[in-house]
């Protein structure tokens, strides 16, 4: 009996085993998550050092740079681990040009400015304007989360006007509760804590704003972070896909000239935030510190992973708030 079963399933079965041979370059491509970027990120082997870990996604090759460039600064400088993934290649992110080659420029951009930072950097190979809350996505994100062994994951808010910045958000809200869950993806380890997810800054307004619970001063670091804005010369510099010629310049000194405008641009930027959040900055550094910062950037912890007290928040996710 068991022999006919087995008799009759073996031609169905070559057919399979032949077909998968036949496929497997096909499937190995789709399921590699970066040949883009990855190198950095997988010679950084996750330790266990007591050391704090965090990981931040972004939807393109510059926004977590620009959400969160500062505190991953801070967070390095005391012996942190620091993670910036791109969820997608930004291979449309450009007036002028487009395709693998934009998608490696972008993914030298924020190598470099992963450089400065003092962090790991790694950019996935989704084509920009394309991601979507799918299944494989959030199983792909719930596996970044757990081989970072993530005690923080950083995000954005899901009330956005682009697609990507959205659904990137809903795939991280996706994982927040899968992560823990051992028989998800039980091919990763699970984590055994939940770690605390929290969005970045957004100027959103419905259904609800950005509420910051922790702002934090950037000034320490702010030349470092403007020399990284500096450096995502497609975006910045070219203006990325509302870009025109006139913006591309023709020598060393218009080039220069462009950084210094993108780095000025980028300080008025990161001095608003510290201004309209400065209640929140005197009540975390107290009256005479948090009046007199300049730079700062924002985050708002989620209702989802785990909920930690304030003074844990303040004091040993965000240890930088010394009066
Ligand atoms: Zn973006």
């Amino acid at each position: 009996m068991r022999k006919s079963i087995f008799g009759s399933i073996t031609p169905t079965l070559s057919v399979l085993v032949l077909l998968i041979v036949a496929y497997a370059p096909l499937a190995a491509a789709a399921g590699s998550r970066s040949p883009l970027g990855s190198e950095r990120a997988r010679a950084a082997k996750p330790e266990n050092d007591g050391k704090l870990r965090i990981i931040a996604f972004g939807a393109h090759p510059d926004d977590c740079e620009i959400r969160a460039g500062g505190v991953a600064m801070l967070w390095a400088a005391q012996g942190h681990h620091v993670k910036f993934v791109s969820t997608t290649n930004g291979d449309i992110g450009h007036f002028k040009m487009a395709g693998g080659p934009l998608a490696q420029r972008r993914t030298k951009e924020v190598q470099e400015a992963a450089e400065i930072f003092g962090i790991e950097t790694e950019v996935l190979d989704i084509h920009d304007g394309e991601i979507m809350p799918t299944l494989e996505n959030r199983k792909i994100f719930v596996k970044l989360i757990r081989e970072w062994k993530a005690d923080i994951v950083l995000g954005p808010r899901t009330n956005d006007y682009h697609p990507d910045h959205r659904y990137t958000g809903v795939l991280v809200q996706d994982a927040a509760y899968m992560v823990i869950c051992p028989f998800f993806c039980p091919d990763v380890p699970h984590l055994k804590t939940n770690p605390v997810f929290l969005y970045f800054s957004d100027r959103f307004q419905k259904p609800n704003p950005f509420e910051p619970d922790l702002v934090v001063a950037i000034d320490d670091v702010i030349e470092r972070k403007l020399d990284a804005m500096a450096v995502i010369e497609s975006q910045f510099v070219e203006g990325g896909g509302s870009g025109n010629e006139s913006r591309i310049p023709k020598n060393d000194r218009e080039r220069a000239a462009a950084r210094r405008r993108v780095r000025e641009s980028f300080r008025r930027r990161f001095e608003s935030t510290a201004n309209q959040y400065r209640d929140k900055l005197i009540e975390l550094y107290g009256e005479k510190k948090g009046k007199k910062i300049r730079y700062a950037e924002a985050f708002e912890v989620t209702e989802y992973g785990r909920r930690p007290s304030a003074e844990e928040l303040k004091t040993k996710l965000f240890p930088f708030f010394e009066k």
